[in-house]
Formats: C-alpha cells, sequence, structure tokens
C-alpha cells in the first residue's frame, strides 16, 4: 500500500437532509477498512436506535465542559440546546495510519475545523427541496413539534452555508448519494497533496 496519511472528509448537511442514512448505505456498499466514521460525544439524549460508544458518546453537560477544558476535542458546538464534539485523538491515530476519517458534524463545527485544518475537504449533502427537508423531519418522528421547529429553523440557515464548502451532493437518492461520496473520497486519495511520501520517493529515482 502507499505510505500516505488519510484524509479528513467533513460531511455536513441541515438536519433532515438525510446524511445519516447515506453515510449508512455508504459503510455497508461502498466504504473499505480504510475508512473510518468518528464517533462523537453529545449532551443530548439518546434514541430508541442510539447505542453509546457505536452512534455517540453520551455525556453529561459537566462530563462535555471536561472534554473541552481538557483540550480532547477537534471541535465542538451546541446545535438546538445540546453540545456535539470530535474527540480529538481517534481521529489523529486513525489519519496518521493512512485510514480516512469522516466527520459527520453540522456546520458550525465544520467552519471551526476549515479554521484549524487545511487539508480536510468538505462536504455539504443538501436535501433536493427545502419542502423535502420539512417533511422528511415531521416524518421521522424522533423529536417533539419543539424540537422539529427548531431543527427546520437551523437547516435553514445552514443551507446558507454551502457554498463554504468543496463538494455539493444534492441526496435525490440514496444510493446516488452514496456513491458520491465514494468518488470524492477516492478523488480525495489520487491528489497530489495527499500523496507526498510517493512523490518524494519517485523524485528522489529521477535522474536529472
Ligand atoms: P442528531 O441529534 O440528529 O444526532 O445530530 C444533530 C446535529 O449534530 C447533526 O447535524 C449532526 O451532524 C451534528 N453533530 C453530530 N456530531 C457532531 C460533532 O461531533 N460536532 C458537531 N459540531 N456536530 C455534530
Amino acid at each position: 500500500m502507499l505510505n500516505r496519511k488519510g484524509s479528513l472528509i467533513v460531511l455536513s448537511g441541515p438536519s433532515g437532509s438525510g446524511k445519516g442514512t447515506v453515510l449508512g448505505e455508504f459503510f455497508e456498499k461502498y466504504a473499505d477498512e480504510n475508512v473510518f466514521l468518528s464517533i462523537s460525544a453529545t449532551t443530548r439524549n439518546p434514541r430508541p436506535s442510539d447505542i453509546d460508544g457505536v452512534t455517540y458518546y453520551f455525556k453529561t453537560v459537566d462530563e462535555f465542559k471536561n472534554m473541552i477544558k481538557n483540550n480532547e476535542l477537534l471541535e465542538y458546538a451546541s446545535f438546538c440546546d445540546n453540545y456535539y464534539g470530535t474527540p480529538k485523538k481517534a481521529v489523529e491515530d486513525k489519519l496518521n495510519s493512512g485510514v480516512d476519517v469522516i466527520l459527520e458534524i453540522e456546520i458550525q463545527g465544520a467552519l471551526k475545523v476549515m479554521e484549524t485544518t487545511k487539508d480536510a475537504v468538505f462536504v455539504f449533502i443538501c436535501p433536493p427541496s427545502v419542502e423535502e427537508l420539512e417533511k422528511r423531519l415531521v416524518g421521522r418522528n424522533t423529536e417533539t413539534l419543539d424540537v422539529i421547529k427548531k431543527r427546520i429553523d437551523t437547516a435553514k440557515w445552514e443551507l446558507t452555508n454551502i457554498e463554504k464548502y468543496d463538494y455539493l451532493i444534492v441526496n435525490e437518492t440514496v444510493d446516488d448519494a452514496a456513491s458520491k461520496l465514494k468518488e470524492i473520497i477516492d478523488a480525495q486519495r489520487q491528489s497530489v497533496k495527499n500523496n507526498k511520501e510517493f512523490i518524494k520517493t519517485i523524485l528522489n529515482e529521477v535522474e536529472l
């Protein structure tokens, strides 16, 4: 295998854009062992489908604040009254061992990563329309009406940030969106900036 560091892929999209479903499809159909999905810490309550340590690390507010204080998070944000953050160590370990890491995070967190991590690639997943997004959020039936309303308002603000990202995936169908994500990750793997070690080696063999 080529000796290269993994790429950091930041995937954002409003609640209701279907990014969780697209990631599920991507990992089932397209991912190889060299892609890792970062597990975030959060203070929100677990949903019935959540598993602690698998979908999230569920934390109390005090525990979360300690993680911030101890500089354990790559980024964090407050989203709809809860904290969410990316544990730094797991991400760094994977990247250093050549594994690509996907962060599925909301926009404020992604904007922080844009400031701190030059080499990351930023992907925005968007629903085909705002109407479709509202339909998906209401149909999901996992939140109270109050929370849904807050998520819809937040989603509209989030859409105004699309142009800060490198790539856009319009989620018309899950399979199509998942295969587009694979194409983006493959392109990252072939990028010159991610193959510096190989380039150094081959240039050493060139006799001018
Ligand atoms: P949910 O409560 O629906 O699981 O997630 C709410 C939002 O938080 C989603 O947009 C999700 O992408 C985002 N999120 C999940 N983990 C993180 C994280 O570690 N950092 C940030 N900034 N956002 C996150």
